[in-house]
């Protein structure tokens, strides 16, 4: 066996080798194997890409033999040589990574051209005008896509000579002109680069390759990756593949073909194309492509012999193919063929349909369909013809999915009255707070300047399905002004803006969206979904609006509910103020008292809502100044309302100041200080069960969890409150009432005494946000706004508060896990942070043995799916 091999005929390879040699080099080489009509080639694996990177972006001698040598095993196998003068060998060149990967190098036609061979095609071909135009355009896209010079600039010499001529269509130039534009683009060449245009085709060869590799880093590819989960050790593949000519005559042409339509998933073959043309000219546009029904009348033979090559494909990769295909003069080709993207409603139409023919089984249909699509059957999204005529003016975080369009408003309070006089408005805000989600529930969309993938916008928006864009730093906002700027245009409170929640993506105008339609494939799909997994999902969920909607989604428990949210309620948060400010323990429990039955309701309401499915409780967790005024007017008018002097109100807010809020006085500590609070809460948590165990029949073991503990002395400490409260409550009613308690884990500390802790909690649910963020050392809220140079650096590939870090994170929540059920085998394990709801953290959840995830309602579907193809493909 050679020592490293590099470079693969298409002849040696298969399918199953998509890790070396990419999607398409895989493909091309099943093809091969299949005696489809494949023109020949090799692929520059992707290890060649890895080592070019590691050898410090160079690309090795030996990598670069390995090439010539196969390049010479092509020229036999053709029967041409590669710069031969007289018959030369044209070739195509082509990334083809994993995955497929928009935003990588585009393709390099007619490679192997230069003023020697041009000569020879035109003489082999007797159609000079065919050699210099396909001359002509290689010299275009070799400079545009290799060296950097921009197409336009060889556009507009183009054009030049069209003027200058009085002709309007490429096709008036005549192969004289075309032989003079080549001049032309070689002197501007020359201009742009300070050097010839490489004549000697092996130097075009080498150079397009290592292009490939150099595009697997550009910023555009960074973040595909980053979006879609794409690892940058797994490189790209490069393809090298003899020309074959759609543009010789009315004999030869080029197409693309889909073996089901992408857009309904309907069972037809769904294929166009054009005579007389090279692949860009479909592509480019500007020439409308014929329906494929026309080459049946045209070339019927070719018709059929198309025809059954798609079905060929199609049975043979048991999914629907989007492929390549050339007719050169009347001899039919396949460059290329792979999975074909489709909509969310074709996906789910083709999965059902594919089972139902006996094509794939259940548990091969449910791994067809990726879980963040489902997101877009969802929410709303724009209309994508209206989308396509506007260019973004900024682009954030893309925070929670869907699309909203609407005027600006710069405060919540704003947004809430505009709403109720029936307008549409997008919240626009340096960062929200949890004072602001009554705006926020009004918005259609928000958009944040700062905050990252967890910080409040990001997760009340998610929670409630609202699209929210967040951290674009791009923005110039001042919300006392009510202005935003950007791009030096300013925008005020009655101009339209657009944001698309799932790409980032903020335009300045307005954008019409669309509904989405969930069809009947939805629910088969999703069942079949439920059949298979065994984790189970849960939602996090404050109201019994988000509860119902979750329950509706599939959600089989809530798994957190964050009871702060519900003390920012116009009719709550005096007396939260009133409880905050409390000289003495008197007073706090007078001002508790209030609440007490604001709190049974609020717990009531979510048991009826989730009809008897577990609700888990978390006390309250945030430092008490988030629910204290910052504004001198509104610390005076709450001065007037306490019947308190201004000063005093003031002393408390400084007081209550910290420099670190996120690791200050929060979570149990809250309950450690002032255990009435935990008293109280208990009280509505359990009355509540009562109340709906008397009234609805519904029988709840509520679940209460106690959060940021770090040490079992305080969860003890918490606990011993509960349980008192708890027995309290229940003679009080004469009702016996199972309720667990339990903690998060989202402390390190936790995580590393999870066997003490364990002793104590009746379940541990996994706090990964927080537990993010103090593995990292770096705060949930700001790190947004360095993570980019991170993902740039490529130190960091992904942002770790949207996707669980497997490596670090990750290993605390297993040991945690092994842990905490050494001491106690049936200790319930689940997870609560917004990694919940990602379909690549949901698998590793899977992998470590949780019971559950728990996410936001509107990615409950995504969660059930992602859960699915865990169990498919890791068996537990
Ligand atoms: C967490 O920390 O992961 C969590 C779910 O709690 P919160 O986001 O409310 O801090
Ligand atoms: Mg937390």
């Amino acid at each position: 066996m050679e020592k490293n091999k590099y470079v693969y005929l298409f002849s040696e390879g298969d399918a199953s080798m998509k890790n070396l040699l990419g999607g398409k080099g895989a493909n091309l080489a099943e093809m091969t194997s299949l005696g489809i009509p494949v023109p020949q080639g090799f692929t520059v694996t992707t290890e060649a890409c890895n080592k070019y990177y590691d050898d410090g972006k160079v690309i090795a001698q030996e990598v670069i033999d390995q090439i010539y040598g196969k390049m010479a095993e092509l020229e036999t196998i053709s029967g041409k040589k590669f710069g031969s003068t007289e018959s030369p060998l044209l070739v195509s060149v082509r990334s083809g990574a994993r995955a497929s990967m928009p935003g990588m190098m585009d393709t390099i036609l007619n490679l192997g051209l230069n003023d020697e061979t041009v000569e020879a095609m035109a003489k082999l071909t007797g159609n000079p005008r065919f050699a210099y135009d396909s001359y002509r355009r290689f010299i275009q896209m070799f400079a545009d896509v290799v060296m950097d010079v921009e197409k336009r600039t060889f556009e507009e010499i183009m054009d030049k000579m069209k003027e200058e001529k009085g002709v309007k269509l490429d096709t008036d130039l005549d192969a004289d002109d075309l032989k003079k534009l080549v001049a032309l683009f070689k002197e501007h060449y020359k201009k742009e680069k300070g050097e010839e245009f490489p004549s000697d085709p092996k130097m075009q060869l080498i150079e397009s390759v290592t292009a490939v590799f150099r595009s697997w880093d550009n910023p555009r590819a960074i973040v595909y990756r980053r979006l879609n989960d794409i690892p940058s050790s797994w490189g790209t593949a490069v393809n090298v593949q003899e020309m074959v000519f759609g543009n010789k005559g009315e004999t030869s042409g080029t197409g693309v073909a889909f073996s089901r339509n992408p857009s309904t998933g309907e069972k037809k073959i769904f294929a166009e194309y054009l005579m007389n043309a090279q692949g860009e000219d479909v592509v480019a546009g500007i020439r409308t492509p014929e329906p494929i029904e026309k080459l049946e009348q045209d070339m019927p033979e070719i018709y059929n012999q198309f025809v059954n090559i798609v079905n060929t494909l199609e049975n043979h990769y048991r999914d629907m193919q989007d492929m390549e295909f050339t007719i050169e003069e009347g001899k039919l080709y396949f460059l290329q063929t792979r999975n074909g993207k489709r909509t969310a409603q074709a996906a789910l139409k083709i999965a059902v349909n594919l089972v139902e023919e006996e094509m794939l089984s259940k548990e091969e249909a449910i791994l067809k369909v990726d879980p963040k699509q489902l997101d877009s059957l969802l929410h709303p999204a724009f209309d994508s013809a209206k989308l396509k005529s506007a260019t973004p003016i900024a682009k954030g975080l893309p925070a929670s999915p869907g699309a909203a369009c609407g005027k600006i408003c710069f405060t919540a309070e704003e947004a809430k009255e505009r709403h109720e006089k029936g307008e549409k408005v997008v919240l626009v805000r340096l960062e929200t707070s949890p004072e602001d989600i009554e705006g926020m529930i009004a918005a259609e969309g928000i958009l944040t300047v700062r905050g990252g993938m967890t910080s409040h916008a990001a997760v009340v928006a998610r929670g409630m399905g609202t699209c929210c864009v967040a951290g674009c730093g791009e923005l110039k906002v001042n919300e006392e002004k009510k202005t935003m700027e950007v791009g030096g245009k300013v925008y005020g409170s009655e101009d339209y803006i657009s944001i698309d929640g799932t790409t980032g993506n903020i335009y300045g105008e307005a954008i019409g969206t669309v509904e989405p339609e969930i069809t009947g494939y939805f629910g088969t799909f999703m069942a079949w979904a439920d059949e298979i997994r065994v984790l189970k999902v849960r939602t996090n969920a404050d109201t019994p609006r988000d509860a119902a909607q979750a329950v509706k989604f599939g959600a089989e428990g809530i798994g957190l509910c964050r009871t702060e949210h519900m003390f920012f309620a116009e009719d709550r948060i005096a007396a939260v103020r009133e409880m905050i400010l409390a000289k003495n323990e008197e007073q706090r429990r007078k001002a508790l008292d209030k609440l007490l039955p604001m709190q049974r309701e609020d717990f009531a309401g979510i048991y009826e809502a989730m009809e008897g499915r577990p609700v888990t409780i978390r006390f309250l967790d945030p430092p008490l100044h988030e629910f204290l005024p910052t504004e001198v007017e509104d610390m005076e008018a709450l001065a007037k309302e306490m019947g308190l002097t201004f000063e005093e109100i003031k002393t408390t807010v400084e007081s209550l100041h910290e420099f670190n809020p996120m690791m200050g006085h929060r979570g149990c500590r809250l309950a450690v200080s002032y255990p009435e609070i935990a008293e109280m809460q208990t009280r509505a948590v359990i009355e509540a069960a009562i109340e709906v165990k008397q009234n609805k029949g519904l029988d709840i073991v509520p679940e209460i969890m106690i959060p940021l503990v770090g040490e079992i002395k305080e969860l003890k400490f918490v606990k011993d409150v509960v349980v008192k409260t708890a027995k309290e409550v229940m003679a009080e009613k004469g009702v016996e009432l199972q309720y667990q308690v339990g903690t998060m884990i989202e402390i390190p500390r936790a995580a590393l005494t999870a066997d003490e802790i364990a002793k104590e909690a009746e379940f541990f649910s996994f706090g990964t946000n927080d537990l993010t963020q103090m593995t990292f050392g770096f705060s949930r809220d700001d790190a947004a706004k360095f993570l980019a140079d991170y993902y740039e650096k490529k130190i960091y590939e992904f942002d770790p508060f949207a996707k669980l870090d497997q490596t670090g994170v990750g290993q605390l929540v297993k040991m945690a896990a092994e842990k905490g059920k050494v001491t106690r085998p049936n200790i319930k394990l689940g997870i609560c942070g917004e990694h919940g709801g990602d379909p690549s953290s949901v698998e590793f959840c899977h992998n470590v043995g949780l019971n559950y995830v728990s996410c936001s309602p509107f990615r409950v579907p995504v969660a059930r799916l992602a859960a699915a193809q865990a169990q498919v493909n890791n068996k537990r």
